[in-house]
């Protein structure tokens, strides 16, 4: 989780530039009161009383020290404590003692000819030893009646926002990564990596288990297990040794997965690696991958993923047509928000206020525009295909992804034991219309409900309802729900 710990800490990177500059006068008069009242933020040291805030300050200060210059404009700047000039942290070591100046000079404008922006040689000779006149008359000036201002050198524009703070330090961790060893990234995984998080539509969930995936750090059973002797190293599918290149290619599940994928594939054919899947990946993702491919496949490995972890962790099976769907509707979602489907804000379902459904639909188009040609295709073909993948014996039935509007519903109830007690459910409902740009999503609480089936039933009665008064006319649902998998409502 490297990448949050950048983020952090470009965090308070920005307010440190931010204290630097003074571009908060308020918390930078507090700061200054507190922590370094004799002296500026350059120079200001960290052995005050310490707060969590400004310690975290503190340990970015060398970064701000370091990167930031001063571009003299009038001159205003202290002499004594700004980052001005090449030697400005041991600027004390260079003055000439004894000190025969009557003034010590504060300001840079101090060491200028009086009336004018140069500098005054001479004077400078007198009050620092040679090393440091040479320097500061290499120190350019840019003359103008405005204050002096900090720069953020590694920005072309000189300031360092959360986003400059953040390429800055995401440049230096990647430079720090290593090339090799146990723990290197390949160019190949290092430039996938990069794809993905440049990506406009992936979300950051997903961009983040790409970098653990790629980082090795996703706790497959090989590699927890080798930690713990509790953690059980075999998969849970298949009960062969679980690592990367196992659970995400070669089980027979993810090979399920992915050879009823569009386009499929034989993922059994990518390299095998002991340790890590930076080679399968580089095989599967090249320079030409779409943008909505390396979408498709990082979503795919997101949701074998899940699976694997529900079974692992709740005993629930997936089936190999619900990652396909799982990931179907990720996508979709993840594609409505880039702008696809007007967004037509939070709708509200109370079943408490006597099973009344209340409805607030914002900026829904009327029905009046929708088109007699779109109703046509929302019509699915029945067409299930069936494949049998060529090396083992599992077979899976697919129904091919309706096309249209679709209704997702799920329920979660805590598990049927013994005796049905009534128990408060939530039910989710989703409804997506690709033809009226139309997306919902609904939850709500169903008081007393005494099964896991009875929560999914009301959760299909309530979306159906809501359908009705959407006047929505083909709709597929698609659950998870084992008993009702597939239906259509039209
Ligand atoms: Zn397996």
């Amino acid at each position: 989780m490297r990448d949050l710990v950048t983020v952090n800490r470009s965090l308070i990177l920005h307010v440190a530039w931010n204290v630097a500059t003074g571009k908060n006068a308020f918390l930078t008069a507090i700061l200054k009161a507190k922590y370094f009242p004799n002296t500026s933020f350059w120079s200001a040291g960290n052995n005050s009383t310490k707060s969590v805030f400004w310690s975290s300050v503190m340990q970015v200060k060398d970064i701000i020290v370091n990167n930031c210059i001063i571009q003299i404009q009038k001159g205003n700047s202290s002499i004594w404590s700004t980052p001005w000039c090449s030697i400005w942290k041991e600027i004390h070591n260079h003055l000439n003692l004894p000190v025969t100046v009557q003034n010590l000079p504060q300001k840079i404008s101090d060491l200028w000819t009086p009336g004018s922006m140069n500098w005054n040689a001479d004077f400078i000779n007198e009050v620092f030893d040679s090393d440091a006149t040479t320097a500061i008359q290499n120190t350019p000036v840019v003359p103008s009646d405005c204050n002096d201002v900090v720069k953020w050198r590694p920005s072309s524009k000189g300031s360092c926002s959360t986003k400059e703070a953040f390429r800055f330090l995401n440049k230096d961790l990647q430079v720090q990564l290593p090339t090799n060893g146990a723990r290197s990234i390949t160019g190949e995984a290092m430039e996938i990596l990069r794809k993905v998080w440049k990506h406009k539509l992936i979300p950051p969930n997903i961009k983040t288990f790409a970098w653990r995936l790629i980082r090795r750090a996703i706790a497959t059973g090989a590699r927890a297990g080798s930690l713990s002797s509790k953690i059980v190293k075999n998969c849970d599918s298949c009960s062969m040794i679980e690592n990367d290149s196992h659970l995400f290619f070669r089980c027979s599940f993810a090979r399920a997965v992915w050879f009823s994928a569009r386009p499929p594939l034989r993922s059994s054919m990518l390299p095998f690696e002991q340790d890590g899947v930076q080679e399968a990946l580089a095989a599967l993702i090249t320079r030409t991958t779409s943008d909505a491919d390396l979408h498709r496949i990082w979503t795919t490995l997101w949701y074998i993923w899940k699976a694997r972890n529900d079974i692992r962790f709740n005993r629930k099976k997936w089936t190999v047509w619900q990652v396909h769907h799982a990931v179907q509707t990720d996508i979709e979602i993840a594609s409505s928000y880039n702008n696809t489907c007007e967004d037509t804000g939070i709708t509200v379902v109370d079943p408490s206020k006597g099973n009344k459904i209340l409805l607030q639909v914002q900026n829904s188009h009327s029905a009046g525009t929708l088109q007699q040609g779109g109703r046509a295709e929302g019509i699915q073909r029945h067409e299930d295909f069936q494949m049998g993948l060529p090396s083992n014996d599992i077979t899976c039935r697919l129904p091919v992804m309706p096309l249209g509007a679709k209704c997702y519903t799920d329920a979660s109830l805590t598990t049927d034991i013994g005796e049905q007690q009534p128990r408060m459910a939530g039910i989710g409902i989703f409804i997506i219309d690709p033809v009226r740009r139309h997306k919902f999503f609904i939850k709500a609480q169903v008081k007393r409900s005494t099964s896991v089936l009875m929560a999914e039933a009301a959760a299909m009665a309530t979306a159906s309802t809501i359908i009705r008064l959407l006047n929505m006319n083909v709709v597929s649902f698609l659950t998870d729900n084992r008993s009702s998998e597939f239906l259509q409502w039209g």
